[in-house]
């Protein structure tokens, strides 16, 4: 099978389980020595011919033979390993020393059971020989049969460079295996999108003779490109070559959300005896409870006649899509402040499918020829979805519930009907399949759980169900949708079913059920009023992180000890002009209300790399994230930052303020801070000064942590930045998602250090990154010393439970041998180990 006459795919020439090199039981082979390669461990008698080639030598003793295919790649068949030695008894060559084969024909034969039996391991390779000139690519690491794709042979460029690129023209060009999982589905397409976008090039992803252009994500979808499998990337204009790398760098990168969206195992309704009165489906996210049955009908248009006037039509479809986007705008926003990276990463994609020129070509094709725009974009929806849904891949037929979620939504916004469904609480609401926007509503009403006749256990809106806890359940089948509105019933997505007619007696079981659940959580809620002490007595500090003064009501409801963290970047988030002094000592004082008598710890703004306002442009950078943010601000907007400490000195009691300063990385900046506060007491006439912290967000401030305590009141550690800057890891990357992990012990050395400085001084240290919300991570934290937690409002009651559960002395033991481990996963295995989660 050739592509071009350089590169090549080499079939299975062995049938079996496929390994690496590196798992080779043999040093040389593994090493890479011999060349690049893969392994078979074979479950057949013969080894075929991977491709059409020369055959250039055949060992002696039968065990090995050496092919040139037509492209100059060498390649050595060696069957099984130090087989050598059995000189030749059980191989039986089937071909000559300068003989041609085609792909496919058998070369030798032997007998599996006598070899297996004499020699070390039938594990057998082919081996690259010159893997100086070629490159070989895994095409599978899964079992073959003879004859599958197996590795594929791409000619190295003169620089050693492992892509292959051809420059022509001002078009490159490159190939790559996509590593994303389930393949280019909406969110990964939706990244490439975005990735070619930053590049005035135009570039096109090309496979399976289809082609389709980086700015559509419907175009990127249709391709219907698997994990793994090979594509062509092209690109052309002035910035054409930076585009490609680009491009092949994010298409060879997986999603790490593609990982943490896990599915549970899917309970599938085939080969489920029937049982009357039950529906079987597959869970998307687990749970069980009982309620009254409530049907949502989507919107069905009437027949159109056609003969609109195009231009009027253009422009009511445009005004919708503006309405639209303008509410998914909205949601990403609220996405952004609440850190829900799901949320974002959909919405994200709908935005993208808002503004797709295939979809908006099709719809004014049609609007062209007399069609009303709700009709016009309704078809051109319809066709994409029946597109997605016949390219073979469900995990892309489901994302045409995605287009049906703008279909619906953009048609709300033409026939100005209102979008707000009215559900009671406790409802399970049934529909033939629900959209992402309809998730966010329906969970914001209280219904109870979810269940569709059609949909799959990985489309967004089960990433959305999952995420919020609410059970849910898809593909029921079209019976669901016949269920009488208000009838009682059973939505047991832990067990894969619906009953549709369960007897009181099962009602009141199921209703007991969901009372003890709640129990529990009452009382884990309960006692998160009262303080959190270890079993040998230390004090814990549960305090909650939050954007505003209603989530610091929340917090306090919730049992929070105090406010850890409000991130006054959020407060104005959704405006456009600055809050004045004012304005800012009103929203600050309105959190300190909120939380009763506990104290706030409120962080000076944090603007700057990852974090933007409309309000306060900063001059582009080449590195924002290691520019001017945090405290830096105070380095090129000292006003700004004045008139904050101004606004948050007007608060009272002054005594249950507490500020924070991001991003410190050494004593003069706090020194600075000090100072300007002290002057402005002077001017405002104060005599008492709030309590001033510093973050812990940077190495060079873990490292110096001993300098800061010194002259700060007291540390918190921002895990985030932390793992960000000590990981050279961008925190937001993708890809990397998953390595992003404070429990680096690189981490957690920076971490005691930064207790052992503070201990020298006699200040407290808090951690007020993501990792105070693991559980996992609470016996770690106190073991290295931390006294303070901010963790999500809503985990409040749990974090203080699982301190509850610790032994403090026990926990400083542990941990000193966590900080000698070697990865993260590592610490995390140990943790899972020492301090199991309930
Ligand atoms: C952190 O970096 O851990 C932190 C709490 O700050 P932010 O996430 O706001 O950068
Ligand atoms: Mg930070």
């Amino acid at each position: 099978m050739h592509n071009n006459n350089k590169e090549l795919t080499l079939s299975a020439p062995l049938s079996g389980p496929v390994l690496t090199l590196a798992k080779v039981p043999d040093p040389v082979f593994a090493s890479g020595a011999m060349g690049d390669g893969i392994a078979i461990d074979p479950l057949n008698d013969t080894l075929y011919s991977p491709c059409e080639a020369v055959v250039t030598h055949v060992a002696r003793t039968g065990h090995a033979i050496t092919l040139r295919a037509d492209n100059g790649a060498e390649l050595l068949l060696h069957l099984g390993l130090d087989t050598v030695e059995l000189q030749g008894v059980g191989f039986s060559m089937l071909v000559k020393e300068g003989a041609r084969v085609s792909n496919g024909q058998p070369l030798l034969r032997y007998d599996l059971d006598q070899v297996a039996q004499q020699c070390k391991s039938l594990v057998s390779l082919m081996i690259l020989t010159n893997s100086q000139d070629f490159q070989a690519r895994p095409i599978t690491l899964k079992s073959v049969k003879v004859g599958d794709p197996l590795l594929h042979i791409v000619p190295k460029l003169a620089n050693g460079v492992q892509i292959d690129i051809e420059v022509v023209g001002i078009e490159v060009q490159g190939h790559i295996h996509v590593a994303h999982r389930g393949g280019l589905h909406a969110r990964p397409a939706a990244l490439i999108r975005q990735t070619a976008q930053q590049f005035t090039s135009k570039s096109w992803l090309h496979f399976a003779g289809k082609s389709a252009a980086c700015d559509s994500l419907i175009g990127l979808m249709g391709l219907a490109v698997g994990e793994q499998d090979e594509i062509r990337v092209s690109c052309q204009g002035p910035d054409a070559e930076a585009a490609l790398q680009a491009l092949l760098a994010a298409l060879s990168t997986a999603l790490a959300e593609d990982n943490h969206a896990a599915v549970p195992a899917p309970i599938v309704q085939r080969n489920r005896p029937a049982e009357a009165g039950v529906l079987h489906g597959v869970c998307a996210a687990p749970g069980l409870v009982a309620g009254p049955l409530f049907r949502l009908n989507s919107i069905s248009l009437p027949m159109d006649a056609g003969n609109h006037e195009p231009e009027q039509q253009r422009h009511a479809l445009d005004a919708a899509r503006t309405q639209v986007r303008g509410e998914i705008d909205t949601t990403l926003a609220q996405a952004k402040k609440h850190k829900n990276t799901d949320e974002e990463a959909i919405f994200a994609a709908h935005l993208a499918l808002l503004e797709d020129p295939a979809l908006l070509d099709a719809a004014h094709q049609s609007i062209d020829q007399g069609i009303a725009a709700t009709h016009a974009w309704s078809q051109s929806i319809d066709v994409q979805c029946e597109v997605l849904q016949q390219l073979g891949s469900p995990l892309l037929a489901e994302r045409a519930n995605d287009l049906r979620d703008l279909k619906q939504r953009v048609l709300r916004a033409l026939l100005g009907e209102t979008w707000q469904y009215d559900v009671p609480a406790g409802a399970i609401v049934a529909a033939h399949e629900l959209t992402p926007s309809d998730l966010l509503q329906l969970s914001q009403q209280g219904v109870a759980g979810l269940c569709m006749a059609e949909g799959g256990a990985t489309s967004h809106v089960a990433i959305l169900a999952r995420g919020k806890g609410l059970p849910c359940m898809v593909a029921l089948g079209s019976t669901l949708l016949d269920q009488e509105q208000g009838q009682a019933v059973v939505l047991d997505a832990d067990g894969g079913r619906i009953e549709l007619t369960p007897n009181a007696a099962r009602l009141a079981e199921v209703h007991q059920a969901q009372l003890d659940h709640k129990q529990r959580r009452a009382l884990q809620q309960a006692q998160a009023h009262t303080p959190a002490l270890t079993l040998d007595g230390l004090h814990i500090e549960v305090a909650a992180n939050v954007a505003s003064s209603a989530e610091a009501a929340d917090a306090l409801a919730n049992g929070a000890d105090g406010v850890g963290l409000l991130r006054t970047e959020f407060l104005f988030v959704d405006r456009n002009t600055a809050p004045d002094e004012q304005e800012q000592r009103i929203a600050y004082q309105a959190v300190l209300d909120a939380m009763g008598d506990k104290s706030v710890i409120i962080r000076t703004i944090d603007v700057g790399g990852d974090k933007q306002l409309d309000y306060l442009p900063l001059p582009d950078e080449a590195n924002p994230v290691l520019g001017l943010r945090g405290i830096r601000l105070a380095q090129v907007r000292p006003e700004l930052l004045d008139q904050q400490l101004r606004s948050l000195l007007q608060v009272s009691p002054l005594s249950r303020c507490r500020i924070l300063l991001p991003m410190v990385t050494e004593v003069d900046e706090l020194l600075h801070i000090r100072q300007r506060l002290d002057a402005l007491c002077g001017e405002l006439g104060l005599s008492q000064r709030p309590e001033l912290g510093v973050m812990i967000e940077v190495p060079a401030a873990a490292l110096l942590a001993e300098q800061l305590a010194e002259h700060a009141d007291f540390l918190s550690i921002g895990t985030n930045d932390l793992s960000q800057y000590t990981l050279a890891m961008d925190r937001d990357h993708a890809g990397l998602a998953s390595r992003v992990d404070a429990l680096h012990p690189a981490l957690l050395r920076l971490i005691a250090q930064t207790c052992a400085g503070a201990a020298v001084h006699n200040r407290w240290v808090g951690v007020c990154g993501a990792l105070a919300s693991d559980p996992l991570a609470t016996p770690v934290l106190i073991g290295l010393g931390v006294r303070e937690l901010s963790v999500s409002p809503v985990q409040i009651g749990e974090i203080k439970d699982r301190v509850r559960h610790l032994d403090a002395s026990e926990c400083r033991r542990i941990t000193q041998d966590l900080l000698k481990l070697s990865s993260a996963s590592a610490v995390r295995h140990a943790c899972h180990q020492q301090w199991p989660l309930s």
